[in-house]
């Protein structure tokens, strides 16, 4: 199957150009001049679009769409004890799938090819990427105060039932070190050795964690979790906001990748994350949305917009965190952080994962610079088109593989059962 992007606008240096890009069987194969052999099954005009390589979101809680705007505004143990759980116990698996294909639809419709997603209902995030055409990391949140073996072999059986799917991976979730004892994290560490995965874990969230981990165990959280080996597995950390000098050495020494979740930290109250400290010691910075019962949308141009500015004004230095650096944040540093070879990046021998902005709107004209442009103009609603693995999945901000009619009705039906 070729695909042909015909004319499109990508960047060269400093300028931008028009290219063609074409793929063959989900794969870039080449970006210039569409050769005289290569023949198109099928074509999209890109006059007047951008291209960008999809977005990896980091970190998310995909079923979690269905409590948007279910609590705001309030202290974080009421927003997630008064607002967030009950909701969360009323909701089954086939409630959270309809949760987790409303975040592929807006992931979708701003330009987000792949997630990592930490979940309660087993399948449902799984199920939602495949019937979307994105690309997922799926883990069961762990918690190990009771049933947490339960937990463990709800994972496992998971692993089992997706294991023929390429666009679906695994890790293993110890949710955070409040959540889990010392013998579960221990478990969780030996189990994902075990299996070949890696580690994906809430850590250092809010300065409650922190100052509670100093307490009981006379260590940062980042320390502690050090000190137990689980970062002996390949592991990314969500948040990572209360960190020490030696935290970040820490970070950088054993390759953690850091997921950054810049609205949901500030709308809970918990601060900034030092990214800009982050990166420069060398760690795998990625951006996330998390939930939209946080957020409270999935949007990474936002992200991205955030990551900017937040850390070129908290610095004072307005040649922090850079517009291309952002964005690689947002794309490859994710893939990966996922563990997705060739993903991110709009290179020759790349998935085919791309997003198409329409570049015919007031915040985009004059064009002059790709990087500025992506992280300081959009919003996101520019995203017309979004080619995931060489397969059109949105067109005409139309989406191709999900009924929004009958997702609104679903979504709209389940909140009325759970919000009673
Ligand atoms: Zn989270």
């Amino acid at each position: 199957m070729n695909l042909l992007i015909k004319n499109v606008l990508l960047p060269e240096n400093d300028a931008i150009v028009n290219k063609d890009i074409c793929i063959t069987d989900g794969i870039i194969v080449s970006i210039g001049k569409q050769s005289d052999d290569f023949v198109a099954d099928e074509v999209i005009d890109g006059n007047n679009r951008l291209a960008m390589p999809a977005f990896v979101n980091a970190h998310t809680h995909a079923y979690m769409s269905v409590l948007r705007n279910a609590a705001d505004d309030l202290p974080f143990m009421q927003w997630l004890f008064e607002g967030v759980m009950p909701r969360e116990e009323k909701l089954n698996n086939e409630q959270a799938y309809w949760g987790s294909l409303l975040a592929c639809a807006e992931m979708i419709k701003r330009g987000c090819g792949t997630f990592c997603d930490m979940h309660l209902f087993p399948g449902a995030s799984a199920k939602a990427a495949i019937k979307s055409g994105m690309k997922a990391v799926v883990s069961r949140g762990l918690t190990g105060s009771d049933g947490g073996q339960r937990r463990l072999d709800e994972q496992f059986a998971e692993i089992e039932e997706f294991k023929g799917y390429k666009n679906i991976k695994f890790m293993l979730a110890p949710h955070a070190i409040y959540t889990c004892d010392k013998e579960f994290l221990l478990k969780c560490s030996s189990e994902a050795k075990r299996l070949g995965l890696g580690l994906n874990i809430h850590l250092s969230e809010s300065k409650a964690e922190f100052e509670d981990c100093m307490r009981d165990n006379g260590c940062t959280p980042t320390e502690y979790v050090a000190s137990l080996g689980l970062f002996e597995n390949k592991t990314l950390a969500a948040h990572c906001v209360q960190l020490t000098d030696h935290d970040i050495e820490l970070l950088a020494k054993y390759g953690v990748s850091v997921a950054s979740n810049p609205k949901s930290n500030l709308k809970l109250g918990n601060g900034i994350a030092p990214i800009y400290q982050l990166d420069k010691a060398g760690v795998n910075v990625c951006i996330g949305t998390d939930s939209a019962a946080s957020n409270n949308s999935l949007n990474m141009f936002a992200e991205l917009n955030y990551m900017t500015l937040l850390h070129k004004g908290t610095n004072y230095d307005s040649t922090a965190i850079p517009a291309k650096k952002a964005l690689d944040f947002a794309t490859v540093n994710g893939a990966r952080a996922l563990g997705f070879d060739n993903l991110g990046k709009l290179e020759v021998g790349y998935t085919a994962d791309i997003a198409l902005l329409d570049t015919n709107v007031p915040q985009m004209v004059p064009l002059r610079n790709y990087y500025a442009a992506i992280c300081y103009c959009c919003d996101g609603s520019e995203t017309d088109t979004l080619i995931l693995d060489g397969k059109v999945v949105m067109k005409n901000k139309q989406l191709l593989t999900i009924d929004e009619e009958e997702l609104y009705y679903n979504v709209n039906k389940i909140v009325e059962e759970t919000d009673k």
